[in-house]
């Protein structure tokens, strides 16, 4: 298919916030409770039609680097889209988070889509608004969402509208 374009997206995020599990629940619709999650590859494909034309984005996974805190540029390198996960029961991976978005800014490719996912909101108990969230969100321009790998709420969805807002040429 000639007129299919395949861009590079990375997920980003502290150790344990989910990102492997998110993109299992992507690909497979499978979720791991006990267990670290892989999947298998440094990528998969996933395909969106975004008006009525195939998109096709790669979407890339750590191989756990980041639990010893050396994921370097290279992971990130060509890279259109980040969506940089912190997890909802973890107030520290936040912070983390925020550090990801720093180094985005100054490193990668000045025109890079980044999104925050708040991941495990099945480990809210009541609804929390995340209002800091958002308004970091809002001020750094990233777009902003919830999701549960593990109940699987919001993570097509954020997949698909993430496609959508990637620049296409
Ligand atoms: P990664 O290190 O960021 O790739 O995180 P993993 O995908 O390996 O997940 C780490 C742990 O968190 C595993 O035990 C998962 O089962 C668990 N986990 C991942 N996503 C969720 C979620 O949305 N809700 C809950 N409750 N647990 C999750
Ligand atoms: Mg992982």
């Amino acid at each position: 298919f000639l007129t299919e374009v395949q861009q590079k997206v990375v997920v980003l995020g502290d150790f344990s916030v989910g990102k492997s599990s998110l993109i299992l629940r992507v690909s497979k619709n499978e979720f791991l409770e006990e267990q670290e999650s892989t999947i298998g590859a440094a990528f998969i494909n996933f395909s969106v039609n975004v008006d009525n034309k195939p998109n096709q984005i790669q979407i890339w996974d750590t191989a756990g680097q980041e639990k010893f805190r050396s994921l370097t540029p290279i992971y990130y390198r060509g890279a259109i889209g980040a969506i940089v996960v912190y997890d909802v029961s973890r107030e520290y991976s936040f912070q983390t988070a925020k550090e990801w978005v720093e180094e985005l800014k100054e490193k990668a490719n000045p025109k890079l889509i980044i999104a925050l996912c708040a991941n495990k909101i099945d480990l809210l108990e009541e609804k929390k608004k995340l209002l800091k969230e958002k308004e970091y969100a809002d001020e750094n321009g990233l777009l902003i969402y919830e999701t549960s790998a593990k109940t699987g709420k919001g993570v097509t969805e954020m997949f698909v509208d993430f496609s959508k807002n990637l620049p296409k040429d």
